[in-house]
């Protein structure tokens, strides 16, 4: 049993594959574990591949768990490269052709800063979708979901069944809507200290 990490060096490096998780839009994750790592674990895209680094000495349950929050570490990062207007019409394009049959069809999609009480709002007479600039920085999934809510309120007003079903395909809609509620929550929470800017 290896007791110096030095030493482990000598063992060849593991490396696992994994499926892409579901829904997700990225490709094949590798994972690398080096004996040179004591702690840390970093992550990064390779075309469209996401390497993970991470100790030689990780368990199993550990490695799953680390590749998971990598994961999502990266797809916030990427969002917060803040998707242009032109690239949310896109999405939302995207969406409404894979969720919502194409026939959902807006004419403006964009960014706006005067929404701080909801995520996404829409007007079906004019057509136009927008979203608040609080989402930027968020995990490109709950964009995505925020959009395709919006997306599906030019179909049908209001919250009724017939406005959840047109959800129901997008396989992150819970996840997305309990992302939000976890930020609305964070915020009435009481500041500890450590988390407090001066
Ligand atoms: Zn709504």
């Amino acid at each position: 049993m290896p007791v110096d990490p030095l030493h482990s060096a000598a063992r060849p490096p593991r490396s696992a594959s994994h499926p892409p998780a579901k829904g997700a839009e990225s490709g094949a994750v590798e994972v690398r574990r080096s004996a040179r790592r004591r702690r840390t674990v970093s992550a990064y895209r390779e075309g469209d591949r996401t390497i993970v680094l991470i100790p030689a000495r990780m368990s199993d349950a550990e490695e799953r768990r680390w590749v998971k929050v990598m994961l999502e570490r990266l797809a916030a990062q990427e969002s917060k490269r803040m998707l242009g207007d032109a690239e949310l019409a896109d999405h939302a394009a995207r969406l409404s052709e894979q969720y919502l049959g194409g026939r959902a069809r807006p004419d403006t999609v964009r960014w706006v800063t005067n929404q701080n009480t909801r995520w996404g709002s829409c007007t079906p007479a004019e057509g136009s979708i927008r979203l608040s600039h609080r989402l930027q920085g968020m995990p490109e999934y709950v964009v995505d979901y925020v959009l395709l809510h919006e997306l599906a309120h030019l179909l049908v007003p209001g919250h009724g069944p017939d406005f959840w079903r047109l959800l129901e395909a997008y396989p992150r809609t819970e996840r997305a809507r309990g992302y939000l509620e976890g930020v609305v929550a964070a915020e009435r929470l009481p500041h500890l200290p450590a988390a407090r800017s001066e």
